[in-house]
């Protein structure tokens, strides 16, 4: 078996892991790039493989840094299934039609105020292009539901474990049969934390797993305790309600956002905030908060105590608005403080959060505030690192808001939670480090050297391939 690492690698977005056996070419998640938008387009309109030549992908969850160039993979011959868990096919519908939304409403944008000498853009692939992605979703329960194995060929089965990272977020565990041989892979997808809100804790695998592939996106830190996250929030909230300002809360539109409602909710019931205007300003994230429920069997016991024994939903309450129309979108930015806007993206790299960000960024009366991990060369990053003045749709803006930072919404593990899940791979011969940047990577490999002295541990590069 061949392993190639061809996205996520020495990077935090664009997974993309090939798997050859004989003759049969597997690929985990066919994610997008995200950075600088010329980087970007190049990277993802073509693909570091030929599209016929794959004959299924098993996807491990619908962000779009793992899903979203499935799109372009079906544009250019792909014709088999993707599997991945029933959440995560309702899910990545909505998020790859919102990324062909965005792409055709930048375009449009970017062409209507082209300066000299820049050639138009085009959108890399249309609402069309994703109709055909929907139709080869084969949706594939966790194990714990079924106790059933999916088979892709007479050499290869494979099976969900929950990640806890986001809704319907899954760990694809492969055993793939080589003439007399049995190798076995894990591939942790991204992990969640432990303990986060509304999902359970990242499952473990119970048979051996000889290879393991393990994101590491926060492998060189520890996060707070969620508590001591929500009481920041809790203070954040307090601080803008006295200056009367608003706060941006730029977020994924899944996971982070119906994170972030139920913890406002609980501080609303506790009396710990009072109650203020709170807007979330993304269709996609109401579309998705919808499908929530449906999957409440996975929920977490906090869950049920908390909002699920009462009947009770976590994600409506007094005074939220999930805005509609792009008209309902600009009004908020006529409307005095205090009040809460969430809005997508989450590194603030697109949607209408940067028409958030254009009318807030020069008021110090603003807080702008991220709560996920902001990659290198996004906009979110240059705010977390103190730049200013950013530019906005080409423009130049001085940045007077406060900026904060709250990581401990982050959904991915941190370097404790790393460690505890490695700690329950049963017979570990091998680890691949992905999904991580070199600082990232390089600090964790230094302390599974020392925890575990004889296995072998890599950091690929892109492109680069194994035998295992
Ligand atoms: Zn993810």
């Amino acid at each position: 078996m061949k392993i190639n690492f061809l996205g996520a690698a020495q990077n935090v977005t664009g997974s993309k892991h090939l798997i050859n056996v004989q003759g049969y070419n597997l690929l985990l998640d066919c994610g997008m790039y995200q950075g600088k938008r010329e980087e970007s387009n190049r990277q993802n309109s073509t693909l570091p493989f030929l599209a016929t030549d794959i004959n299924a992908v098993i996807l491990s969850h619908a962000h779009l840094d793992h899903c979203g160039t499935l799109p372009i993979l079906v544009k250019q011959g792909f014709a088999g299934k993707i599997y991945c868990t029933p959440a995560t096919a309702e899910i990545a519908r909505y998020i790859l039609l919102d990324a062909a939304e965005i792409q055709k409403q930048d375009c449009l944008y970017f062409n209507s105020h082209l300066q000299e000498g820049e050639n138009e853009i085009f959108p890399i692939y249309t609402a069309d292009d994703v109709q055909k992605v929907i139709e080869c979703f084969e949706p594939i329960e966790y194990f714990r539901n079924t106790n059933q194995w999916t088979t892709l060929n007479e050499n290869i089965r494979f099976k969900l474990y929950d990640a806890g990272h986001i809704l319907g977020s899954s760990i694809i565990f492969l055993e793939i049969t080589e003439g007399a041989t049995i190798k076995t892979l894990a591939f942790t997808g991204d992990l969640g934390r432990e303990r986060s809100p509304i999902l359970c804790s990242p499952e473990y695998v119970t048979e051996n797993v000889q290879t393991l592939i393990a994101e590491c996106t926060y492998g060189d830190r520890n996060h707070r305790p969620l508590s001591d996250a929500t009481s920041d929030f809790k203070n954040v909230i307090n601080a803008v309600i006295k200056t009367k300002g608003k706060i941006i809360l730029p977020a994924f539109s899944l996971g982070r956002t119906q994170e972030i409602i139920y913890t406002l909710h609980k501080l609303l019931d506790e009396k710990l905030i009072p109650s203020l205007p709170i807007y979330v300003d993304s269709p996609l994230a109401e579309n998705i908060t919808e499908i929530f429920p449906k999957f409440i069997k996975d929920f977490d016991k906090d869950f049920w105590k908390d909002f699920g024994n009462r009947g009770e939903s976590p994600f409506s309450l007094k005074n939220l608005t999930y805005t509609k129309s792009s008209e309902e979108s600009k009004a908020l930015n006529n409307m005095k403080g205090p009040l809460i806007i969430i809005s997508a993206s989450g590194m603030c790299e697109g949607g209408r959060v940067l028409h958030h960000l254009k009318n807030a960024i020069e008021n110090p009366q603003n807080i702008i505030l991220l709560v996920g991990y902001q990659a290198e060369n996004t906009l979110g990053r240059k705010l977390q690192d103190g730049i200013s003045p950013v530019k906005i749709y080409g423009k130049s803006y001085n940045v007077k808001a406060q900026i904060k930072t709250l990581n401990e919404f982050s959904a991915h593990a941190d370097q404790n939670d790393l460690l505890l899940y490695i700690s329950n791979v049963k017979n570990l011969q091998k680890i691949f480090l992905v999904h991580t940047e070199p600082s990232q990577s390089t600090a964790f490999k230094a302390i599974l050297e020392k925890t575990y002295p004889s296995l072998p541990i890599e950091i690929p590069n892109m492109g680069d391939s194994f035998e295992v």
